[in-house]
């Protein structure tokens, strides 16, 4: 059964690209795992593969991300095209984190990974319009405090993993600690290359207690991160968000792409995938991410839990 579901998933991943074939193909592949018991889905099989074979990263296969168009807009020319899907993908997450929470068993872990102006907080204030905020945790995860900093990498991480019946979104995460830290030579390789393994140890052992995990990195151009940083230069509502920082960061792109390249490549597992995601274009970037999450919710498929017996019966005193 694990392995029909794998199988299915992977079939409508490989079908063609064309309209029919393809909805064909994700509607079968979709019967098939709801047919599959919700924790088997999770906890004895990877998560359901949604239907993106361009930017779903094969485990074992690798990434280069020179070869992902971060333009890419599929065929919707304008963001008017583009919303009623996004509209849709909204109301679907909307509907199945209400069953989540109720269910109250399993979770869901978002991890959001991108260059400074690379559109986390964006992709968050749109794709969970419409979420319950109760069932919701953002997490944002900054350079590590003193007492962070005293513990093991994962420490800070582990404690804001989604509880049962959550979604819970890093922006910025466990990542970091093979970015960053790499980047600006801040722990020798010794220390941060070993990294790779313990962080699929990490999600796999998540995995195993009942969180599926996503990974999105939202992929920008050197070019659109200069527009980005210019346009909050220009705008006095906007000039808040800029940080000399940035700049600085800026100057180690290169660098940063290597790191991004060598951490995706190696961590993207069928427990917890990565997608490259275009983000040169907002709109785009946030469909795409809301159809995987929509998507993945309702293969994991939550259940309300079963009402007490004998409810037609029950009154409520005046
Ligand atoms: P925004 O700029 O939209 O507010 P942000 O996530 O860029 O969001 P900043 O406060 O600008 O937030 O930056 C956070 C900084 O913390 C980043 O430069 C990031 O690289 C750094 N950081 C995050 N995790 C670690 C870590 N584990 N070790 C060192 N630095 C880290
Ligand atoms: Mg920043």
């Amino acid at each position: 059964m694990a392995e029909e579901t794998r199988t299915a998933g992977r079939r409508a991943a490989g079908a063609a690209e064309s309209g029919q074939t393809q909805r064909a193909a994700r509607s079968a592949a979709g019967r098939r795992s709801r047919e599959t018991r919700p924790e088997q889905v999770v906890v004895a099989d990877p998560p359901p593969e949604p239907d993106y074979p361009r930017y779903r990263v094969e485990p074992g296969a690798g990434v280069r991300l020179a070869d992902v168009d971060p333009d890419e807009s599929e065929h919707f020319g304008r963001k008017k095209d583009a919303a009623p899907e996004l509209a849709r993908h909204r109301d679907r997450i909307a509907d199945l984190q209400a069953r989540l929470y109720g269910e109250n068993r399993r979770s869901l872990l978002l991890v959001l990974q991108a260059m400074d102006t690379g559109g986390k907080d964006g992709t968050i204030k749109h794709v969970f319009q419409g979420v319950n905020p109760q069932g919701c945790q953002v997490s944002s995860f900054k350079a590590p405090s003193a007492e962070e900093s005293a513990h093991d990498f994962l420490w800070r991480y582990h404690q804001r993993v989604p509880s049962r019946g959550m979604i819970g979104i890093f922006n910025r995460s466990h990542y970091e600690d093979v970015l960053v830290v790499r980047v600006k030579g801040l722990v020798p390789e010794e220390v941060w290359r070993p990294r790779y393994e313990v962080i699929n140890q990490f999600e796999q052992a998540l995995s195993l207690s009942g969180v599926t995990v996503l990974k999105f990195y939202l992929h920008i151009s050197k070019e659109e991160q200069k527009r980005r940083l210019e346009s909050r230069l220009a705008d006095p509502d906007k000039r808040w968000k800029f940080s000399a920082n940035d700049l600085r960061e800026r100057g180690y792109w290169d660098d940063y792409m290597a790191a991004f390249e060598e951490a995706i490549s190696n961590t993207s597992t069928d427990v917890a995938p990565w997608y490259v995601v275009p983000a040169n274009t907002k709109w785009y970037r946030n469909l795409v991410i809301a159809r995987t999450i929509a998507d993945t919710l309702e293969a994991m498929d939550p259940r309300y839990p079963e009402a007490e017996e004998g409810l037609d019966q029950v009154t409520v005193d005046d």
